[in-house]
């Protein structure tokens, strides 16, 4: 079987140093493994997405030395490769899971979330856990709050564990109750992240997840959607976050650390490069190298963040 792997960027920003990282992670894994390796532009929230940025995007992986077989210039079997032209999708999957009986309305205001975000439920990628309140509404009790808001649509996450191995971190397992039901669809029309991330992966026949440690406890969500859509899932591995020397993660707010800004600051891509596989151990230290050269030396990476400290930056900017 093909591997086949992809880098998924929403295009709200610009690309910093962690992205490239789980770009490059994504794109050497899949290349040593002789597989295919796809570029699909995340831009379903299109409040907070833009053309110009998912333009940049793209120049900016070409720039770091990165190919992908298929993408929105490329085109591809599975094409369009940009979701915002992939709703009709989402939406037959909704009904799906509607007919399924796996989707229940949601009528609760943000503030009314807000105030749930105090009661002892657990924090996740998701915010906090919903607990299920518009889950036990009566017909009569929708239908009369139907008549003055539109719901958004909540699935049902599945009671007990969701547990799964993690290419990299090894085994996980998740409390379904803990994560708690979920938005597919918003009130506004707006699909989540989580059904068409799933809906797309298992489309574009993406064998191999690999993304950042933030959207580790994502993974269950999405296993428990493959699973309720009865579609194959990909393995799914969790790449360590980049981290200043306090443990922070690296701030997106950091205007020097985007690809953009290095590149015109005139720092050649295999600098950062270097600094990436030293960090990664894929060589013993930093110097300028080539994505290519980092295929036969890639290998997974144990631990939570990876210290990208002011003597690694130091080294980065030195010209
Ligand atoms: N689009 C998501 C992001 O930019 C990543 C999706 C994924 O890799 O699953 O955070």
């Amino acid at each position: 079987m093909i591997r086949r792997g992809r880098f998924a960027p929403t295009p709200s920003g610009l690309l910093h140093i962690g992205n490239a990282f789980a770009a490059l992670a994504a794109w050497l894994q899949i290349r040593q493994a002789g597989g295919e390796f796809v570029l699909r532009i995340e831009d379903i929230d299109k409040a907070r997405s833009r053309p110009a940025f998912a333009d940049q995007m793209l120049d900016d992986l070409h720039w770091l030395g990165l190919d992908w077989d298929e993408g929105p210039r490329e085109g591809g079997p599975y094409a369009p490769y940009v979701q915002s032209a992939r709703e009709p999708l989402y939406e037959e999957a909704l009904e799906k899971l509607r007919l399924a009986g796996r989707l229940y309305p949601c009528y609760c205001s943000r503030s009314d979330l807000a105030s749930l975000a105090s009661a002892p439920h657990g924090l996740s990628s998701e915010g906090v856990a919903y607990p299920g309140v518009c889950r036990a509404l009566t017909a009569e009790e929708r239908e009369a709050r139907g008549a003055f808001k539109t719901p958004s649509q909540r699935f049902i996450m599945p009671q007990g564990k969701v547990e799964f191995d993690d290419g990299w971190r090894g085994p996980q397992s998740f409390e379904g109750s803990a994560l708690g039901d979920f938005v597919v669809k918003r009130a506004d029309g707006m699909f989540s992240y989580q059904l068409a991330v799933v809906v797309d992966d298992a489309a574009m026949g993406i064998t191999d997840v690999l993304r950042g440690a933030d959207l580790l406890d994502s993974t269950p969500r999405q296993l428990a959607l493959y699973e309720a859509l009865q579609l194959r899932a990909p393995a799914f591995s969790h790449i360590p976050l980049l981290a200043d020397e306090r443990g922070s993660r690296l701030s997106k707010r950091d205007k020097s650390l985007t690809l953009l800004s290095l590149k015109e600051s005139g720092i050649a891509s295999e600098r950062l490069l270097g600094l990436l596989a030293a960090l990664s151990g894929w060589i013993d230290r930093p110097e300028p190298v080539a994505a290519a050269e980092l295929i036969p030396l890639f290998k997974p990476v144990r631990g939570e963040t990876l210290i990208f400290g002011n003597d690694l930056r130091s080294w980065l900017f030195k010209q």
